[in-house]
């Protein structure tokens, strides 16, 4: 966090107790999940020197790994629904490099990244993350949440979300035990799969239901190449953005 005159400076606790940093004068932003636990640094001949700390009451963020090929209202839900039930300050949605478990050709980083950040731009709680995309290799989750761990801190509490199908496959993911150590696991449902945590760690996963959303990106994909609408499946912004860049169309065939 930048610390230096005129860019940051610490305010009073406000009306709901909340105490923040702001940047810029004129556009205050409150860092949720943040207590100054120190006194302000004093103001010196005009200066502001650094604070002297803060501490994290342990931001709760969720994060949800896949390949948005492309992003469709069941992830959506699915993200919701979580945030709602844990609380979380946050999802972070992180669309996933070269999925090593996917043989077939999926669509350019570059544009599954931008249908996420279009499908998630409307909620003040979601947000999408680049690191799987700019990251070389293979996708691993492990690989995920290190990086993730990085950038919100030792003391952020991560949530992995995963559907049904994936959670069944998730002890053959590389390094699990490593992804049980960084993040608790939330299981939830979804529609022709069962959802069960036998297979896993007591303690490491909850398991919710969600609204049952009948769609997959592989239904999605496989009607616009035929030629059927997909609204209501995935937002409006992504149908616009698959017609725009012609995304699963073949060539002979019209319309979104
Ligand atoms: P594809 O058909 O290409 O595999 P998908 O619809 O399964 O796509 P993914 O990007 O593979 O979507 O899934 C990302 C995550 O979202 C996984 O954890 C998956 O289980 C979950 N998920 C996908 N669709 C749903 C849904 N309709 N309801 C609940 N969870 C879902
Ligand atoms: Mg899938």
């Amino acid at each position: 966090m930048a610390v230096g005159r005129g860019v940051t400076w610490l305010v009073p606790t406000d009306e709901l107790g909340r105490r923040g940093v702001g940047h810029d004068r004129g556009d205050l932003e409150w860092v949720r999940g943040y207590d100054l636990v120190m006194e302000v640094g004093a103001e010196l001949g005009g200066e502001l020197t650094e604070p002297a700390g803060l501490v994290s009451r342990g931001r709760r963020v969720g994060i949800m790994g896949g390949t948005f090929d492309p992003i469709h209202h069941g992830h959506l839900v699915a993200a919701s629904e979580v945030a709602d039930r844990f609380s979380l300050d946050e999802v972070v949605f992180v669309p996933t490099g070269r999925p090593w478990q996917k043989d077939e050709a999926v669509s350019s980083p570059e544009d599954r990244y931008l249908m996420t950040v279009i499908a998630t731009a409307s909620n003040p709680r979601f947000t999408t993350s680049r690191v799987d995309i700019d990251r070389e290799g293979p996708t691993y989750t492990v690989d995920t949440l290190r990086d993730l761990r990085a950038v919100y801190g030792p003391e952020a509490q991560l949530f992995f979300i995963t559907g049904a199908d994936a959670l069944a496959k998730i002890l053959s993911w590389k390094e699990a035990e490593e992804i049980f150590a960084h993040a608790h696991l939330v299981g939830v449902t979804r529609p022709g799969f069962v959802l069960s945590d036998d297979h896993l760690p007591p303690a490491s996963v909850s398991l919710i239901e969600v609204p049952a959303m009948a769609i997959s990106s592989t239904a999605c994909r496989e009607r616009v190449a035929a030629g059927h609408p997909v609204w209501y499946l995935v937002p409006d912004g992504v149908v616009q953005y698959i017609a725009k860049r012609r995304l699963y169309r073949k060539d002979d065939v019209p319309g979104i």
